[in-house]
């Protein structure tokens, strides 16, 4: 039942008259947003839609979509998974300016004319889901945050003697070019 596959497109009108559900899974395959801002899908997103119409008379549905996802960490840039959840309760407009009159109550879903876009909606709640910065926790890390920004920057003729003062160096002096030049002049090595 749930590994079933979900229609691209429903009637909303039918499916609320009716208090109908969707359930089922789509593949990474048919979500090409998504599959631009993660690296890869640990499976097919899990998918479970309720639509009912409510005591106005407006159209609404609760979608859930479920899913695990490999994204790039910001420090190492190697994959680090996370799972993804969204849960949102949508309450169907016919346009924009609809949208924007009920923002205040409701989160507004537009929907021009009566077909459902199930799979451009499920891909809308999955970027909306997705972590803006994806990080591995630190142990599992390949880049130590200790590590992280020196080694590039230090000047590379640092001597000994400098490189045990650099920690009192402050940073305005660090980057004075004549800093370097005095580091370079012999016998002031060692
Ligand atoms: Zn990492």
């Amino acid at each position: 039942m749930s590994s079933q596959a979900l229609p691209r497109t429903v009637s909303v009108r039918k499916y609320a008259a009716a208090g109908h559900s969707l359930s089922g899974t789509i593949p990474l395959a048919r979500l090409p947003r998504v599959a631009a801002a993660i690296l890869q899908a640990a499976g097919p997103f899990a998918v479970e839609i309720e639509f009912a119409e409510n005591e106005f008379g407006k159209r609404t549905l609760r979608a859930r979509v479920d899913g695990s996802v490999a994204l790039a960490c910001q420090r190492c840039l190697k994959p680090v998974t996370i799972a993804v959840q969204a849960d949102s309760i949508l309450t169907v407009v016919a346009h924009d300016a609809e949208a924007k009159a009920s923002l205040r109550d409701v989160d507004p879903l537009i929907v021009e004319g009566d077909e459902l876009e199930v799979y451009a909606l499920v891909e809308d709640e999955l970027l909306m889901a997705l972590p803006i910065v994806a990080l591995h926790e630190q142990e599992d890390c390949t880049v130590q945050i200790a590590g992280f920004n020196t080694a590039a920057q230090e000047p590379a003729n640092r001597g000994n003697e400098a490189a045990a003062d650099s920690a009192a160096v402050s940073a305005g002096e660090r980057e004075n070019p004549f800093a370097v030049l005095r580091e370079l002049k012999p016998g002031k090595q060692d």
